[in-house]
């Protein structure tokens, strides 16, 4: 197994935007922005809404807080015009929110400014599948990616918190491919002592269904999941492991930044990537802007402050004003909490992951 290049630590450059388009303090663009259409959701996943915590008095956001399907759309048009190619539609869980899909052909109807296809994705935890799979596809969804932490059915209700049935995500999983997404990326998080063991069962099943599976370092978002760095299950650990029994190789990045180091199966078709967020931080290449289900921008996943646009949206600023308001956030953001994880770092406030949208 040969080690793909680290990524280049984030070193200040010149930031001037490029080619039109705003760069950074650290010359990174503008290129995805997630969407959380909703703080709420049907799981409890102990790293992410432990339900100790978020139990039935925890207070979400009343509807008239959260940003119609309209505001979404003028929003992500505004950043679609400013050069953002990717939308990742997510949460707390994007299908819990009614009515969904109508959503999606609003997004789906937006255009890039070159004319290009624009990448419309969708981050589900899979347990509403069934039954909308296929509207979702009908309304012009191109991928989704579904998060399975397990195949052991004990192991993966203990880790979402509600005792659900890995059989329904995995119906869900089959719905999905029967509508037409194919293939679909599962993310599964590793937590060690956890799910560990599932590692190998998880790998030989996506690679036999032909789905992408993306194994992801349990990472220090938010308060609440109390993190511990001992809990980290490091990429190059999870590589070992399904080498010895595999057999990999690394394979360019589909796109630069793209957050999942790629590997292939060296005897078999199929690959597998890790996103190792803790143990080989990409902020350099991070191009990500989030967009709560208040209407908050992020320009980090540990930002603990957001820039309010639902508040200009409903007092009626023109798309040139909040084109103006999103360029001088962007100008200015110097985020790359990661390469400074530190005991001062994980300790300062910070906005809940499923809050901001993964
Ligand atoms: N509810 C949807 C789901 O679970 O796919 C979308 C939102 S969820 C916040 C997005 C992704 O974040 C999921 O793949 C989830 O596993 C991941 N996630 C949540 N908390 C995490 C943590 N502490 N460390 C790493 N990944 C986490
Ligand atoms: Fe819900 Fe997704 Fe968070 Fe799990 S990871 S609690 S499914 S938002
Ligand atoms: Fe991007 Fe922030 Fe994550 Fe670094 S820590 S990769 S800047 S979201």
């Amino acid at each position: 197994m040969v080690p793909p290049a680290q990524s280049p630590s984030t070193a200040a450059v010149n930031p001037s935007a490029a080619g039109g388009r705003q760069l950074d303090r650290f010359g990174r663009r503008l290129h995805d922005l997630r969407i959380s259409v909703t703080d709420r959701c049907n799981f409890r996943c102990t790293y992410c809404m432990p339900r100790e915590i978020y139990g039935r008095d925890f207070a979400f956001l009343p509807r008239s807080e959260v940003l119609t399907f309209e505001e979404i759309e003028r929003l992500a048009a505004v950043f679609v015009a400013e050069g953002v190619e990717k939308l990742r539609v997510t949460g707390g869980e994007p299908l819990v929110r009614r009515n969904l899909p109508d959503l999606i052909a609003m997004l789906a109807a937006l255009r890039r400014p070159d004319g290009g296809p624009l990448d419309l994705t969708l981050t589900t935890n899979g347990s509403a599948l069934r039954q909308l799979a296929e509207p979702l596809r009908d309304a012009g969804l191109g991928r989704i990616t579904v998060s399975l932490d397990s195949l052991d059915d004990p192991t993966f209700r203990a880790m979402n918190g509600v005792d659900y049935p890995v059989a329904k995500v995995l119906d869900g999983i089959a719905a999905a491919g029967e509508a037409g997404f194919s293939p679909l990326k599962i993310n599964m998080v590793v937590r060690r002592g956890i799910n560990e063991t599932s590692i190998l069962p998880m790998a030989r099943w996506a690679r036999h269904e032909g789905h992408i599976l993306r194994f992801i370092e349990y990472m220090d978002v938010g308060h609440s999941n109390g993190w511990r760095l001992d809990e980290v299950v490091p990429a190059a650990e999870i590589l070992a492991t399904l080498d010895a029994e595999l057999g990999l190789e690394s394979v360019p990045p589909n796109y630069p930044g793209e957050v999942a180091d790629r590997w292939a199966y060296r005897d078999n078709p199929g690959e597998v990537g890790v996103i190792a967020s803790v143990s080989q931080p990409f902020c350099s290449a991070c191009t990500r802007a989030r967009l709560s289900a208040e209407g908050k921008l992020y320009t980090c996943l540990f930002g603990v402050d957001g820039t309010d646009l639902r508040a200009p949206l409903r007092d009626g600023s023109t798309a040139a004003e909040l084109t103006e308001l999103i360029r001088a956030v962007w100008r200015i953001r110097a985020d790359r909490y990661s390469e400074l994880r530190s005991e001062a770092t994980t300790n300062r406030p910070r906005i809940e992951m499923f809050a901001i949208g993964g």
